[in-house]
């Protein structure tokens, strides 16, 4: 690694001081704190919090007396409640993956846009990522930010990027070989499904010129990763984002690989303990909770990202000094990731509920089946659908099956269950068994 290049888009502000970092974070804050003010939303809580002006944000640790924002608080403010721009400045709408009744969306101008195509951009530059890359970006386009939103930054850092999407992998392939992509943008579960094809297709090493993937949008381990790297020969980046704070390149690896980089002078980032919300002793893990403070649009305060992780107290080599964080360890509430797609069980347990036929009990089972994550219901139903023919059955499966394939984007397979064989839990009711192992 010495005798590498260290890659930087924007070396003065990637390797500023603290002092300096922390001026930019300022000035940051007290600019989306005049932008909240303008929201419906935001106005009276910050009038709650003794905030009626920028002015009041004296320092960074003033952020503590302002509110926290929750992924529930983004679907009351639905559609335009967080909105603090005439509407004609919005250029652009994205939304979480996976979609309940009432989607968390965010809306972004184009300046908006601009600053999150550079932080992109800037995270892609930091692995080594240059005009010469071709980059295929196997992450869903749609509202879903792995599309768009990547792909701007990959373009804006100059590479040749086609837009496959995800799915198909035959034709990725294809492309992959046809147009010598040597980048590509994909889940690590996906990553392992693409090695299985491209062995059994029969492609050689020198027929594809893949030297990286960037990975994310699912948790996975050191370990898969060393997998995937051992597999296709490529070197792997871990790449953190969400849509509510403009989609990937949140957090990034540098050529080194050792944890994500934060970008710090766009983004301000508190790890507390969730129950008592104090900051955590430096290197302990923690919630994640993030200020974004690069958005006209739509300004998110405090954002819960319900995700955990931990500060790698030591300065990296390559000499950034927007911190690390190691890889996420979980979440604090029940979201599960399947294939990339966020899942509430409590999306599940809606389509139950309003079905005709079902009983009061059901259980999730997550599994892998071979490189990918396989979801299956078991519901019971009532006894007298359960005294119904095959028939009647068998349609109440199709119906549940395709009501929760719309709610949730993934297919889950639904197994009908006799009344009371599924079993009752004692107190808080189990309903889920993660069985896909952990590393
Ligand atoms: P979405 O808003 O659909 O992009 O989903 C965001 C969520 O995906 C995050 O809150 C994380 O839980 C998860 N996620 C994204 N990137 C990663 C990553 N690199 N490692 C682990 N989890 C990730
Ligand atoms: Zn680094």
């Amino acid at each position: 690694m010495a005798e590498r290049e260290i890659p930087f888009r924007d070396r003065a502000i990637e390797t500023a001081s603290r002092a300096e970092i922390e001026r930019v974070q300022l000035a940051g804050l007290k600019r989306q704190i005049a932008q909240a003010l303008k929201t419906d939303f935001y106005r009276g809580r910050l009038a709650s919090a003794g905030i009626s002006s920028p002015d009041d944000i004296r320092t960074l640790a003033d952020i503590r007396k302002l509110p926290f924002t929750t992924k529930g608080d983004l679907r009351e403010a639905y559609p335009f409640g967080l909105l603090a721009v005439p509407k004609e400045e919005v250029v652009r709408v994205h939304a979480s993956s996976g979609t309940t009744g009432t989607p968390t969306v965010i809306y972004l101008t184009q300046r908006d846009l601009d600053v999150a195509s550079d932080t992109m951009a800037r995270s892609l530059a930091a692995a080594g990522g240059t005009r010469h890359d071709v980059v295929q970006n196997m992450m869903t386009y749609g509202l879903f930010t792995g599309g768009l939103c990547f792909h701007y930054g990959a373009e804006l850092l100059g590479a040749m990027v086609i837009p496959t999407s995800s799915g198909n992998t035959l034709r990725q392939l294809k492309f992959m070989k046809d147009f010598g992509t040597t980048m590509i943008h994909a889940t690590p579960s996906y990553l392992l499904h693409l090695h299985a094809a491209i062995e059994e297709e029969g492609y050689r090493r020198e027929d594809l010129k893949l030297r990286m993937a960037i990975t994310g949008a699912e948790p996975h381990s050191e370990e898969l990763r060393q997998k995937i790297q051992d597999k296709l020969g490529i070197e792997v980046y871990n790449c953190y984002g969400m849509s509510e704070l403009n989609g990937p390149g949140v957090a990034f690896e540098c050529v080194f690989r050792k944890g994500m980089h934060v970008w710090e002078d766009r983004y301000i980032f508190e790890l507390l303990n969730p129950e008592t919300f104090e900051p955590v002793p430096e290197g302990e893990t923690g919630e994640l909770v993030v200020t974004i403070l690069c958005r006209d649009a739509m300004p998110l305060i405090r954002y819960r990202t319900r995700d955990l992780t931990r500060f790698i107290p030591e300065p990296c080599p390559c000499g950034r000094t927007h911190r690390r964080i190691a890889r996420f360890t979980g979440r604090t509430d029940d979201m599960l990731i399947i294939n990339g797609v966020n899942v509430f069980p409590s999306q599940i347990e809606e389509v139950l509920l309003k079905a005709k036929g079902v009983g009061a009990n059901y259980f999730i089972i997550v599994e892998k089946e071979g490189v990918l994550d396989k979801l299956t219901v078991q519901v019971e139903i009532t006894p007298e659908t359960f005294a119904d023919d095959a028939r009647v059955i068998n349609a109440l499966r199709d119906r549940l099956k395709s009501e929760m394939s719309a709610l949730i984007t993934i297919n889950p397979i639904v197994e009908i269950k006799q009344p009371g064989s599924l079993p009752v839990s004692e107190g808080k009711a189990k309903r889920v068994d993660d069985r896909r192992p952990k590393d």
